[in-house]
């Protein structure tokens, strides 16, 4: 079957496979004694046929003799429950035994692929964190002990930042401190806080184990491990930096109407990932996943456009998993490449093929950046503080926040990086601030000389509330951007579910807020908008503040849909921030640029063709078709890549 997989790749276009991801059982199945002439194979034959190899460690689902002698590497849940091998990433990260045998394995690996003509990549582990994104067993505890001694140094200075006398937390001895196990009620937050931080490091040493051993054996070959959109166990801010290329795993849902609008912002939190660099799509689906209650199968068109759509927003590869749909074991009904059924009536292989052709043509986007002009700031451990229990209103959840804002600009064809609250923000004209319930003196400042340098700023409500201890920056809310935004917030009036607030803007449009709504007592901003009826009759919802150089907005509740498209729309304009196009809804439209040549992508989300306005003539790199300015006519859940002139 491997010659015909290579005739059938050959035919599909397909110049890079990752191989090995998990086949650490097949390449060392009896300890210390490895088999890898089968692999050999498989990495000559691919080869011969001129597919490149991203050669994975393999060290993502250890084989079962290694727990069955070391049932010590096991991972353990908050409960104090082992997790068995049978699946798959079932280990400790911060065993000893572990990493010993997977730094072994990639010793092998990378003494006898280093020089193969076929090694184009090295694949370190899979989706680290899937399924074990923590461990909470003895080792793990030892590990925490000794992480939280280097951060703080003394038992003392733990017990401030954790502010133990809360509850008679207090610790006298390192021994006594444990990770965030099942306690009668909360364990306490900066704990919890902390350990999120220490498992996403832990999962990270072991990532730069293999690294290390991988770099000192075959230098300039390129390293990733394939990231998993937003994924909130992994700081991948932190990760990204490690990494020669980010690669990214998008599984849409085709069942979710937002699916696209969801995919486009995981594609720009890539891009921005790596900060500005190609990244590559390693993993979609050719049509159907196999983990959902109901899988939902991907429309004629959906994988090609969504493929598409991954090289707009910053990828120079789309890739899949599954190459060949399996048989036997967990994932035999997650569509593949090839499916189960003949290739020569599946519709699906045909749209795989057309793919793999047509991205043949596309060389000129290789390497070509996005530009943005609106930045969002967006960060981890804020992520992790605010969805931490016993809150005002565990309704607000990061994500949901992020696409709160999204959603006006994808709308709107209005391209947006995504930045940690420390960066140079000086190349933006706009900074959205969704949630950034947790910030350190370094981010408020960064933040505050945007706008006095004269930037623009909009931040959402329940910003600027902790430190990175997870305790209340005092003062008044909220307090590192009060003088920035002219305002301070007396009160919090979480509102219930289903509960809703009018809100009346300045020019007499009216629409609601729900989720959450508070007290604004303004000291020098002015009322955008305000809230209508009720305790909060005519105070300010949404406030405008003139500070140094610039502008900051500040909205204090969840708008309606139509309200925050309406005042985004107001705010990005006023910062002199344009679309890439106003066309019909439902159109995608991005830029990827080489110097000052560019490469306009329209894709369009709806299952009828439709007309789009186009102002310049170029070539259309998918078929190598002259376009016209004019309507531009694309067909159902089509895609263009245009070459603007050039
Ligand atoms: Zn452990």
């Amino acid at each position: 079957m491997w010659e015909e997989d290579v005739r059938l790749m050959q035919e599909a276009g397909v110049n890079l496979v990752s191989l090995g991801i998990f086949s650490w059982s097949r390449i060392e199945p009896y300890e210390g004694r490895y088999e890898m002439a089968w692999l050999d194979r498989v990495m000559d034959l691919l080869h011969a046929g001129g597919i490149a190899v991203d050669l994975a460690t393999a060290t993502a689902s250890p084989p079962p003799w290694l727990s069955r002698h070391h049932p010590e590497m096991l991972p353990a849940t908050a409960d104090g429950v082992r997790l068995w091998h049978g699946a798959r990433q079932h280990y400790c990260p911060s065993s000893p035994v572990y990493r010993g045998a997977s730094k072994r394995l990639v010793e092998q690996m990378a003494t006898h692929y280093a020089s193969h003509p076929a090694l184009a990549m090295w694949h370190v582990g899979n989706e680290f964190g899937c399924h074990v994104p923590a461990c909470y067993c003895d080792v793990s505890a030892e590990a925490f002990r000794r992480w939280l001694e280097a951060r703080y140094g003394s038992i003392d200075d733990l017990n401030r930042a954790w502010g133990t006398d809360f509850w008679s937390q207090r610790y006298s001895d390192w021994g006594e401190v444990l990770p965030p196990r099942r306690t009668p009620t909360w364990p306490n937050p900066s704990q919890q806080l902390d350990f999120m931080r220490f498992s996403s490091d832990e999962l990270l040493a072991c990532y730069e184990i293999e690294h290390a051993v991988l770099t000192e054996h075959s230098p300039g070959v390129p390293v990733t491990t394939n990231f998993m959109r937003f994924f909130k166990p992994l700081d991948y801010w932190k990760w990204a930096e490690r990494e020669d290329i980010v690669t990214d795993d998008v599984y849409q849902d085709p069942s979710d109407p937002e699916a696209g609008m969801r995919s486009a912002m995981a594609g720009d939190l890539m891009r921005s990932l790596g900060r500005g660099r190609p990244w590559v799509l390693m993993e979609q689906t050719s049509s159907r996943v196999n983990w959902r209650e109901v899988n939902v199968a991907k429309a004629p068109g959906q994988m090609r456009l969504w493929s598409y759509q991954a090289v707009a927003r910053g990828a120079d590869g789309v890739m899949f998993f599954q190459w060949r749909q399996s048989r036997a074991g967990a994932e035999k009904f997650h569509s593949a490449m090839v499916p189960h059924g003949p290739v020569s009536s599946s519709p699906v292989w045909k749209e795989v093929k057309q793919l793999g052709q047509e991205l043949h043509g596309l060389d000129a986007v290789c390497g070509s950046r996005v530009n943005a002009d609106v930045a969002i700031v967006f960060d981890w451990e804020s992520w992790w503080a605010l969805e931490l229990p016993s809150k005002p209103s565990i309704r607000i959840r990061q994500e949901a926040q992020l696409e709160d804002y999204y959603r006006p600009l994808f709308a709107a064809n209005v391209i947006a990086d995504f930045v940690r609250p420390t960066d140079d923000l000086s190349r933006y004209k706009l900074v959205l601030v969704p949630n950034l319930y947790l910030v350190g003196d370094d981010g408020a400042a960064a933040l505050t000389s945007f706008v006095r340098n004269g930037g623009t700023l909009v931040m959402g409500f329940f910003s600027g509330i902790a430190d990175p201890f997870e305790h209340i920056h005092l003062g008044g809310y909220p307090a590192p951007f009060a003088d920035m935004l002219g305002l301070r917030v007396a009160d919090w009036l979480p509102l219930a579910d289903g509960e809703s607030v009018e809100v009346v803007f300045a020019d007499g449009g009216k629409g609601h807020g729900d989720l959450w709504s508070e007290l604004i007592e303004t000291s020098g901003a002015k009322a955008v908008a305000s809230f209508g009826g009720g305790r909060l009759d005519r105070h300010a919802a949404v406030t405008r503040h003139e500070f140094g150089g610039g502008t900051a907005y500040y909205v204090g509740t969840r708008l309606d849909q139509a309200s925050m498209a309406r005042l985004l729309h107001t705010v990005w304009t006023a910062a002199g921030v344009s679309p890439q196009l106003e066309g019909p809804a439902g159109v995608e439209a991005m830029r990827r640029s080489v110097g000052r040549r560019s490469i306009l992508f329209l894709l369009n989300h709806r299952p009828s063709a439709v007309d789009v306005p186009l102002a310049q003539a170029g070539t259309n790199l998918v078929d190598g078709s002259p376009v016209h300015a004019g309507l531009f006519r694309l067909g159902p859940y089509g895609a263009a890549v245009i070459r603007e002139g050039w």
